[in-house]
């Protein structure tokens, strides 16, 4: 099941956007089963748990991308080991982990998460907060920025699903075109279980994949 979903989604993703199998919840065991499908890149939410999982399966080549929300009293439990963070969603843990990248001589590679979803809640810049930042890049000696991460509302409106989308899409176009000098902002994190075909329409660089992979989660 884990291997024929991987394998149906690799064949239908153009080549160049990554997905990301998102394994919060799911066992050692599945993340293991999708190693043997060829999966490599894997996603977690939750600090203690993406630590425990790293440790769990260091004998594997895997690439680990942590996108929750991340409190700055638990970075240790994701920075030393993060690939990329695709979630970060406010200034006060920017400048945390900038910190962090500095007294640890480590420079972080992450995507800011754009709120663009309807829903009130959702975490996430707004376009000008990101701005300001980008505006400010250089102040962040050890932060790559690598692009944008956006969940689209949760509806089954495919219209508005698009619309998310294509707001996404136009800013991190014009952000690319307003800061050339930032050659590795690029990426496009968009795209879950319900919605990744369309993510692709917009020019999603990542997808992340985890229920139509793993099968429901049990909370
Ligand atoms: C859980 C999660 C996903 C995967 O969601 P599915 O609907 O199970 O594919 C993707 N992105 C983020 C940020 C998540 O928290």
């Amino acid at each position: 099941m884990i291997k024929e979903s991987i394998i149906a989604i690799r064949g239908q993703l153009p080549p160049g956007v990554k997905l990301v199998a998102v394994s919060k919840f799911h066992p050692e065991q599945a993340i293991r089963e999708a190693y043997a499908a060829g999966q490599r890149v894997f996603g977690e939410n939750r600090p203690q748990e993406f630590a425990a999982k790293v440790g769990a399966l260091s004998d594997l080549d895997l690439e680990w991308h942590f996108l929750g929300h991340l409190q700055t009293n638990k970075l240790k439990l994701v920075l030393p080991y993060a690939d990329l963070v695709e979630s970060v969603d406010s200034l006060h843990l920017l400048d945390a982990v900038q910190d962090w990248g500095k007294a640890n001589g480590k420079v972080l590679p992450v995507l800011l998460e754009l709120h663009i979803g309807a829903e009130q809640t959702k975490q996430g810049f707004h376009e000008e907060e990101v701005l300001d930042i980008l505006f400010r890049a250089e102040k962040y000696t050890h932060i790559r920025f690598c692009g944008l991460m956006g969940m689209a509302s949760h509806t089954d409106s495919e219209a508005d699903i698009r619309a998310d989308f294509a707001r996404i899409a136009d800013f991190k176009s014009y952000l690319q075109d307003l800061f050339p000098e930032l050659t590795d902002f690029r990426e496009l994190s968009i795209g879950m279980s319900g919605d990744w075909p369309l993510a692709l329409d917009y020019g999603a660089t990542i997808v992340r994949i985890g229920t139509a992979i793993f099968g429901e989660r049990q909370y």
